[in-house]
């Protein structure tokens, strides 16, 4: 009898596996789908490059740690723009598809990423020249992470002009590891950036938000900028696309990332949305739209707090999209 129970027992809890599965089979195109559409209400059309790259077209990544060389350096014509001053205190000095940021203080610049070995001396040294700004006062160089688009300047601007080098622990080991990634030389490690750490520089002060996910070591930040003596406060995207390896993991790091971003966004105030690419944060036609921005007329960049919040909703829920296609 005891036998014949259990059998039974065993019997309901495997029919209730199953039928547990079915639902799950059926429900997970359903979940899937209901990820996508919040991202893509959230994204409207702010947002449809971070949209597209994501939820439409997200990298399926292998889980093996990539250590390539840098390719040979693309026809100048195909990154080079000129550089701009966007706010009282924020230069522009990036690429066609790269950012790259000078936020002068009282007591010198900042620099925020620095493009690729091939192009930053052109377009961060050579822009901040015809910008009337002095590289060799650039006292610190804050790098979201440690892939070639963003640290491929940190040499030079750590060699050059003795600028402090701040990054995440975990990628200036990636750096320190890589056999093939630096063949012109690396950065040596320097200051390792902490969650709620200030990079204070004369009267300005830039606050580190450790979000892993797209690198183990991956900062965003959050700083102050002037529009015509406005204070306008900005929330600065370190890592966007999905170019980590496909993990259900991984993802979940990312998503807990971007909700605790938007926190720290929303706490901070923020208006301003920027990333370290163009391509996720419009810079390049917000660049053109400011020169054609007539008196009274609202800056690019300010989007206000709600459309802040809707951009880290955008990265977290292509990701738990992405996450759960993964899932058996
Ligand atoms: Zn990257």
């Amino acid at each position: 009898m005891n036998a014949h129970r259990s059998h039974v027992g065993a019997a309901v809890a495997i029919l209730a596996g199953l039928q547990g599965a079915c639902a799950w089979a059926q429900n997970k195109p359903d979940a899937i789908d209901a990820h996508l559409t919040a991202a893509k209400n959230a994204a409207a059309f702010d947002f449809t490059g971070t949209l597209a790259r994501l939820c439409v077209a997200p990298a399926a990544v292998p889980n093996v740690v990539r250590d390539v060389a840098p390719g040979p350096a693309p026809a100048r014509n195909t990154w080079f723009t000129e550089p701009a001053k966007v706010f009282d205190n924020l230069y522009f000095v990036g690429s066609k598809f790269h950012n790259s940021w000078a936020l002068t203080t009282s007591g010198g610049i900042i620099l925020l990423d620095t493009l690729y070995t091939y192009n930053s001396e052109e377009e961060i040294v050579g822009g901040l020249k015809k910008l009337k700004l002095d590289p060799a006062a650039v006292k610190y160089v804050i790098i979201t992470h440690a892939h070639s688009d963003h640290v491929g300047g940190a040499k030079l601007m750590q060699d050059r002009f003795h600028s402090r080098i701040v990054m995440g622990a975990p990628d200036w080991t990636s750096i320190e590891k890589s056999v093939h990634g630096y063949p012109e030389g690396k950065p040596k490690r320097d200051i390792v950036a902490d969650d709620g750490q200030k990079i204070t520089l004369g009267d300005t002060s830039v606050t580190i938000v450790t979000t892993p996910g797209h690198t183990p070591g991956t900062l965003s930040m959050l700083f102050t900028v002037k529009d015509n003596g406005k204070p306008l406060h900005v929330a600065y995207s370190g890592g966007t696309a999905f170019n980590f390896p496909s993990t259900g993991p991984n993802f979940e790091i990312y998503s807990n990332s971007q909700r605790k971003m938007a926190a720290a966004a929303a706490a901070s105030g923020a208006t301003v949305l920027m990333s370290n690419h163009s391509e996720f944060d419009n810079s390049i036609m917000k660049i053109k739209a400011l020169a054609a921005r007539k008196a009274g007329e609202a800056h690019p960049y300010e989007v206000g707090a709600e459309a802040v919040a809707r951009y880290f909703k955008v990265t977290d829920e292509c990701a738990q999209a992405a996450r759960l296609k993964l899932a058996p």
